[in-house]
């Protein structure tokens, strides 16, 4: 099989959806890993070129899996898209050990197993590794103890992947979403957070699937060859911005 190849976690839907989409109009193979396996399945079915796994990306062995099966299928592992994430909002007195867990064996275990259990195949190719942190990882707020503080974690997760492995030519960036309305962010975000994003974003509208994909596309591109270690806030202009916007937009 010739063509690179992406392994995508979190593809059933969302953002790694949209993502797996913009990376087969650019002739990529996407192998696409989600723990859902009717929607991943279903997903999978409606598209060529890719392969469905059904795997957790915090089980050690379900990663090891991913990995070989992938190299298998392609012959090859050119890029890592580590998006798979769960997400609690709730405040530190109501928020479980179980959910702060949850929280970090997904969202941060999940970018760790995988980068390194990738990085023989990376090696081979030169590839890159994109992470999904999020604006919460940028800057705290109430409500988000465990999901912010797991996006913290992958932004320096990134930074530290990006200077050990410069040396083998991987690659490694990280963006930064800004509010997308999917099913993870629909959960969690009530009308006063809808409507906080609206006031503390100067594009004042949510993102779409596709915009966030689109960036992260471009990071695991050669377009990319010479950025690593980066953070890119695909996020309406919210991480530049102060306080103001919504009295500039009552006059
Ligand atoms: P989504 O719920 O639509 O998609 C997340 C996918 O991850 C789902 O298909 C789910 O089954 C899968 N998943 C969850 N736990 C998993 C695990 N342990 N192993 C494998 N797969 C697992 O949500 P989304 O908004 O597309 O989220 C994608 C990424 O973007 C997440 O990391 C999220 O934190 C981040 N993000 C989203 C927003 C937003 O507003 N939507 C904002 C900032 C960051």
């Amino acid at each position: 099989m010739q063509g690179k190849c992406a392994i995508v976690t979190g593809a059933a839907r969302g953002i790694g959806l949209a993502l797996t989409d913009v990376l087969l109009e650019s002739d990529w193979r996407v192998a696409m890993a989600d723990i859902d396996g009717d929607e991943l399945h279903d997903a999978a079915a409606a598209r060529d070129g890719v392969l469905a796994i059904e795997a957790d990306v915090s089980d050690p062995d379900d990663v090891a899996r991913m990995i070989e099966r992938t190299t298998a299928w392609a012959g090859r592992l050119d890029g890592l898209v580590n998006n798979a994430g769960v997400a609690h909002f709730g405040p530190l007195e109501q928020t479980s050990f179980e959910a702060w867990r949850e929280v970090m064996s997904t969202n941060l275990d999940g970018p760790f197993l995988c980068t390194q259990a990738a990085l023989p195949a990376l090696k081979e190719t030169c590839g890159a590794v994109v992470n999904i942190a999020s604006i919460s990882g940028l800057r705290a707020s109430t409500l988000r103890v465990a999901y912010g503080t797991s996006k913290a974690g992958v932004i320096h997760l990134t930074k530290q992947h990006a200077a050990e492995l410069g040396e083998f030519g991987i690659r490694v960036n990280c963006v930064c979403p800004g509010p997308v309305r999917t099913k993870l962010a629909m959960a969690v975000h009530s009308q006063a957070i809808i409507d906080a994003y609206h006031d503390a974003i100067p594009l004042n509208r949510y993102g779409t699937e596709r915009e966030i994909a689109e960036v992260i596309a471009f990071l695991l591109s050669e377009k990319a060859s010479y950025v690593t270690g980066q953070v890119l806030a695909a996020d309406g202009g919210f991480e530049s911005t102060g306080v103001g916007l919504p009295a500039l937009r009552d006059d």
